[in-house]
């Protein structure tokens, strides 16, 4: 079994990432700026956001945060965008979901400039995605793709069964697994809360790729020999054996689970830190003009 390592893939990519940047700026560009809007004070939007901030930091990025109300009007952070889409300096902006009942996600979503939209959530950049033009492909995903691709995981041919259709990762990994490209070429089984038979699915499966939220849900009985497994779920359990009292788990019984594997990644240590690595690649590419 070979484990799939984010944290360390991360690393390599963000050092890649800030020796692309100190040659921009050798050759008198200007640093590369995202900017993030967090809406609220809720733990673990703080927690990613500062997780993102600190990122741009460690690779030689300028980042704003801009902080809202929780109570904030929807008409006016469209107007926050508004204002960061005119601004020439800035390259990527991302709105840290989920946002209070009060906001249409969806609205919001639409109203950040394809241009800078580095979460690559827009409509225009999510069909760019699946007519597989150049875009900003969602973080999670691409991290997924990126980890798969260094590691030399064989995808061609095979049978990728994803579970969970979310729209920042269970559905764009379907249509990526599926195109034609490399890391792709599979033929995708997309399973969802209205699968039946969820197990005579996942135990066909060459590479699984899990997104549903819910710990420890695949076992070893759910699946063959030599698979390759994805793990995107991440969930906060309490727990007696960590100095904090909490430990996280992924959607996957892991340590059973491992012995029939060909490759897996861990939770946490796996997709989690390759998220955050691939945010600041779309933020590089924007300020290098690539995609638009
Ligand atoms: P979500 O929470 O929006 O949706 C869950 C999906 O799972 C739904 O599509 C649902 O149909 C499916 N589902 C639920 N029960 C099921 C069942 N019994 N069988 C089959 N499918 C079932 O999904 P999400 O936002 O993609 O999040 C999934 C998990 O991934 C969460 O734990 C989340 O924290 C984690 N996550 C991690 C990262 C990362 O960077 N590592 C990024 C995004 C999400």
């Amino acid at each position: 079994m070979i484990l799939l390592d984010g944290r360390k893939t991360a690393n390599d990519i963000k050092e890649e990432i800030a020796v692309e940047v100190s040659s921009l700026i050798a050759a008198g560009s200007k640093k590369p700026h995202l900017a993030a809007i967090l809406v609220g004070t809720d733990g673990a939007s703080e927690t990613y956001v500062s997780a993102k901030v600190r990122a741009c930091k460690e690779v030689g990025f300028r980042s704003t945060l801009v902080r809202l109300d929780n109570k904030v009007l929807e008409s006016d952070l469209l107007s926050e965008i508004e204002e960061i889409n005119n601004n020439k300096d800035i390259d990527g902006l991302i709105v840290q979901l989920p946002l209070p009942d009060h906001i249409d996600e969806m609205k919001i979503t639409q109203a950040i400039d394809p241009i800078i939209d580095v979460d690559g959530f827009h409509p225009q950049n999510i069909g760019r995605m699946a007519l597989n033009l150049p875009t900003y492909l969602p973080a999670t995903p691409a991290g997924i793709l990126e980890l798969l691709g260094r590691y030399n995981v064989e995808t061609a041919g095979k049978h990728c069964v994803v579970i969970g259709r979310s729209h920042i990762v269970g559905s764009p990994i379907s249509i990526l697994m599926a195109r034609n490209n490399n890391p792709g070429n599979c033929t995708v089984t997309l399973t969802h809360s209205r699968t039946q038979n969820l197990k005579d699915i996942t135990k066909t499966a060459d590479i699984l790729i899990v997104a549903l939220g819910k710990s420890e849900f695949i076992t070893t009985d759910m699946v063959k020999d030599g698979v390759c497994i994805i793990d995107v779920g991440i969930t906060r359990v309490r727990s007696n054996t960590t100095k904090s009292g909490w430990k996280l788990l992924g959607d996957v019984a892991f340590e059973g689970v491992k012995n029939k594997c060909s490759f897996i990644t861990p939770v946490p240590g796996g997709v989690g830190p390759m998220t955050i690595a691939m945010l600041l690649k779309n933020t590089l590419k924007s300020a290098k003009r690539v995609v638009y």
